[in-house]
């Protein structure tokens, strides 16, 4: 039993056995076999071996003639690795001894190669272990044969275990077979680490080294609550384990009730809990969870599947579906926030040789270059918006100019649908993500151009504190309660109470709900979170009052560092939120 921890980021716990992507790629389906079944298994693991030999030893010769005898050499390695007698000694013990199945023997033995190359502390040698990679994926083709199972097929649970997940890669993960996933890098603010909350899949990021751990089959606990990963627990852990999960289980479902009807302060001010959907397919499922509207539809996902850009009619669709799952309650959407860690297939000649990702061109400045793919959007959300309370929505603008300019846009195309004597709605209101630190410091001039804010914080965090929000090697210089930060979202809800627009938190910190009495307390009265978190939120503004939140507020204001804000916010937080709802809460 080996336990590993990471970054919580999306809550939960599943167990099942792994699945080592980009390595193993296909699920071992039995990881033992009969006892009585060990000399046939050797049999077929020697046929194995003996087939992966002569196609190694094809490949070397291939090689060797078409592209010179260095490429060669690197099929004569692996097929060194494959004769050396103690590799096959060493599966086929673990085969007769343990009743391990080929398959999962295999990996065993060759992730322990593996990771002792890794761990000599030699550049050239910790990168051999990827040959050992190479050998163990061909091996358990040869293993598994026609039985071989991709991750888009699969037939049975995993815990999906992997270096990296993009966020297209995320988003095409099969809900019904994919208990869990668990990523060696990531953030917690990341696209990916959202994703899986909106997926519902309990989901570590940022775990570090820990593949070569870890044999495809073997059984995973993922606690996505804690941040705790267990690879092939003891009998007693994996029965403490079911028993939390079947008790938490039954917490989120006592919890469900509270997310119906609008939550209201104890001093009865309401405050609104939007939801946060990346799909069309969620909308239902937002309102079911109790939440007051869309506060943020990332429509940027719909360009996440598929290689080529999207119609009109494909946006309008996709529109139609969420506006219709809201009635009167307003949905806002986002125009496209491409680039960065989203880069659609359709899309990838757009952002070749982007250099720095986070600070190259992305999001608005996408639409402005590509001005025909934006009116496309803008024609289908103002078309979709008929009959709806619709609000569109301007990602990551950093100046007025900018802002103009996508206004301008927006005024071509409601000139053109005139013109063409289209239905559309022409009273739709337009505000502004705030969350590049020159539109927050601004936000008095720009209150004056629009009709909403809504405060990305994921973004703001990772451009005020120079933190990457999906690199875990800088994780601890990310904290949402830095006071630089804390100090500009009150200076732009302050410009928006002034001029009198509506402001939001859209970014994740607004569905922890250690910042609630500090977001209430600086003046917000509406946030916008993952589907998730609404009944929690909800419960918790029930007990809350403004002028609790507002010396909640003060005190931290006076605080100089992240960690002293923390802690006190999360020893306040913990008293507005029910004992049961806290261990799910506050992990
Ligand atoms: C944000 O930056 O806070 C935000 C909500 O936008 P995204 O996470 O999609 O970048
Ligand atoms: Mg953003």
């Amino acid at each position: 039993m080996l336990t590993k921890y990471g970054i919580a980021v999306s809550p939960n716990i599943a167990i099942a056995p792994a699945l080592v992507l980009g390595v193993e790629d296909f699920r071992i389906p039995n990881t033992f076999i009969d006892v009585n079944a060990a000399d046939v298994e050797v049999e077929r693991l020697r046929q194995a071996m003996k087939n992966v030999g002569e196609e190694l030893a094809a490949n070397e010769a291939l090689a060797a003639e078409h592209m010179g005898k260095e490429y060669g050499a690197i099929f004569a390695a692996h097929l060194q690795l494959l004769r050396d007698p103690r590799l096959s000694q060493e599966i086929e013990k673990l085969i007769r001894e343990s009743n391990h199945s080929p398959e999962h023997a295999s990996t065993v033995v060759l992730r322990r190669y593996a990771k002792s190359l890794q761990q000599l502390g030699n550049q050239y040698l910790a990168e051999r272990a990827n040959d050992i990679f190479d050998l163990e994926r061909s091996l358990l083709r040869h293993l598994l044969g026609e039985k071989r199972e991709e991750l888009s097929h699969l037939t049975a649970p995993v815990v999906v275990l992997a270096y990296d997940l993009t966020p297209s890669e995320t988003a095409a993960l099969d809900r019904k077979f994919v208990k869990a996933f668990v990523t060696e890098v990531g953030g917690s603010s990341s696209h990916t680490a959202i994703l899986a909350g909106a997926l519902e899949i309990p989901a570590i990021v940022g775990v570090g080294n820990f593949l070569t751990d870890v044999a495809g089959g073997e059984t995973v606990i993922v606690d996505g609550d804690h941040g705790t990963i267990i690879i092939d627990p003891d009998k007693p852990t994996l029965e403490s384990y079911k028993k939390k999960e079947a008790r938490q289980q039954k917490i989120r479902l006592q919890l469900a009730a509270c997310g119906e009807g609008l939550a209201e302060t104890t001093d009865g001010i309401p405050i609104s809990v939007l939801g946060n959907i990346e799909f069309p397919d969620e909308a239902v499922h937002a309102c079911n969870r109790g939440a007051d509207g869309i506060g943020l539809y990332r429509t940027e996902f719909l360009y996440m599947t598929g290689i080529r850009e999207k119609t009109e009619d494909e946006h309008y669709s996709a529109y139609r579906k969420v506006i219709e799952a809201f009635g009167d309650r307003a949905v806002t959407i986002r125009t496209l926030d491409v680039g960065a860690d989203k880069v659609p297939d359709s899309m990838r000649q757009v952002f070749r040789g982007v250099q720095n990702r986070e600070l190259g061109l992305r999001s608005i400045r996408v639409s402005l270059e590509y001005v025909d793919l934006f009116k496309t959007q803008l024609r289908a959300i103002l078309k979709a918006a008929v009959g709806g309370n619709v609000k569109l929505m301007f990602p990551l603008i950093g100046s007025l100019t900018e802002l103009r300019q996508a206004k301008m846009i927006l005024k071509d195309v409601i000139e053109d649908l005139e013109e063409e004597g289209e239905s559309f709605a022409r009273d739709v209101k337009v505000g502004m993500m705030v969350e590049v630190p020159s539109a927050a410091l601004m936000a008095s001039k720009f209150a004056k151009e629009v009709d909403f804010f809504s405060i990305g914080t994921n973004d703001l965090i990772q451009y005020v504190l120079a933190a990457d929000r999906a690199d875990p090697h800088v994780a601890k210089y990310y904290n949402p309660a830095d006071p630089a930060v804390l100090l500009l979202i009150r200076g732009v809800v302050q410009a928006a109470n002034n001029a009198g627009i509506p402001v939001t938190v859209c970014g994740q910190m607004g569905s922890d709900p250690k910042y609630l009495p500090l977001l209430i307390g600086m003046g917000l009265r509406e946030v916008s979170v993952t589907p998730q978190a609404i009944p929690v939120l909800k419960d918790m503004i029930r007990k809350l009052s403004i002028s609790d939140c507002e010396d909640i507020y003060q005190r931290v204001s006076e605080l100089e560092s992240a960690r002293d804000a923390d802690s006190l916010l999360k020893k306040e937080a913990a008293k507005y939120l029910h004992n049961e709802n806290m261990e799910l809460a506050m992990a």
